[in-house]
């Protein structure tokens, strides 16, 4: 018996044409075809319920590492900086900003990690499913071959989920995960709240060293002046690493917001088959509808009104 992968193929035509089509070239065929939005509940309807992880052992240990990276620089930031700062109001501010910041990167980090980016269903493409579709003549449905789903328009095949991902931008070993039409939030907050503490922790490195140079260095510190130079320096190369790193991808982030095309796109050089949008629109999309604080909260999902035209199947 043949696997459903294997009766797939990458375009499945209309039962008026199907007799007529050969396989493997139906996508020249495609060219002229037209666009047809067809119903959300086509691609969800075999959607897996349950909490989203991927099982990928690179992705779990890089995630592991950001989580280990972001409690080194707690604790030197506690243990080093804060807790022997003599002046106490400069110790409760920081803490607070620092700690809120973290609780919110590591939050953003799970949320996207958790968080299903716009799976398409698994093994949908099967002929029963594709003939119950009730296709007109001429119409085409893309098929991915690799996982063997119906692919709407601007969904791309990770093959490290193994599924295809609706407005795919690119999977990240960082967060374990693909970033897509649904944790894209998550992901620019997440790399948003780095780039601050960041930041915020270069700032208050800066201050500490010339607070030591001033003061007697075993006072500075309760740890020895060289345990504790080592421990900033380290703690300063992390923070501008991952400064420059996660604005980068945050500014990279906004701009494919902004411009409605994913990394994937761009570097593809796809050609536009979307509506153009205008920035505040396409800002609306991915972080809610109303601008609101809600958008630099990643315990709030974005309101799903605004995505109802990226659910657009070729057929
Ligand atoms: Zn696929
Ligand atoms: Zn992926």
């Amino acid at each position: 018996m043949k696997s459903p992968v294997r009766r797939c193929r990458d375009v499945e035509h209309g039962r008026g044409q199907s007799s007529s089509n050969g396989t493997g070239h139906g996508t020249d065929l495609l060219q002229s075809e037209q666009r047809i939005p067809i119903s959300k509940d086509v691609i969800t309807a075999y959607s897996a319920p349950g909490m989203w992880f991927i099982k990928d052992a690179c992705g779990i240990v890089g995630a592991i590492i950001t989580w280990l990276l972001v409690f080194y620089a707690e604790f030197v930031v506690l243990f080093v900086m804060l807790l022997p700062a003599r002046n106490l109001t400069y110790s409760i501010v920081n803490g607070l900003l620092f700690n809120s910041l973290a609780f919110l990167a590591l939050a953003s980090h799970v949320r996207a990690m958790c968080t299903d980016p716009g799976a398409v269903p698994k093994g949908n493409a099967t002929k029963e499913y594709i003939e119950s579709l009730q296709l007109k003549p001429g119409q085409v449905v893309y098929k991915c071959p690799k996982c063997c789903s119906i692919k709407p328009d601007r969904a791309h095949h990770c093959s490290v989920c193994k599924r295809c991902v609706r407005k795919m931008d690119h999977h990240c070993p960082w967060v374990n995960n693909c970033v897509g039409e649904n944790n894209q939030k998550y992901f620019v907050l997440f790399t948003m709240y780095i780039a601050l503490i960041s930041l915020h922790t270069l700032i208050m490195v800066v201050f500490h060293f010339l607070y030591c140079f001033e003061d007697d260095w075993s006072k500075c510190s309760s740890f020895s002046p060289p345990a504790t130079v080592i421990l900033l320096i380290l703690l300063c190369f992390e923070g501008l690493l991952f400064l420059i790193f996660t604005s980068v991808m945050f500014g990279t982030q906004v701009h494919s917001i902004c411009t409605d095309e994913t990394g994937i796109e761009q570097l593809k050089k796809e050609e536009r088959r979307w509506a153009k949008k205008t920035k505040w629109m396409n800002l609306r999309v991915v972080f809610g509808h109303h601008f609101s604080l809600l958008w630099f909260s990643p315990f709030s999902r974005p309101d799903p009104g605004g995505k109802a035209e990226t659910y657009q199947y070729v057929v």
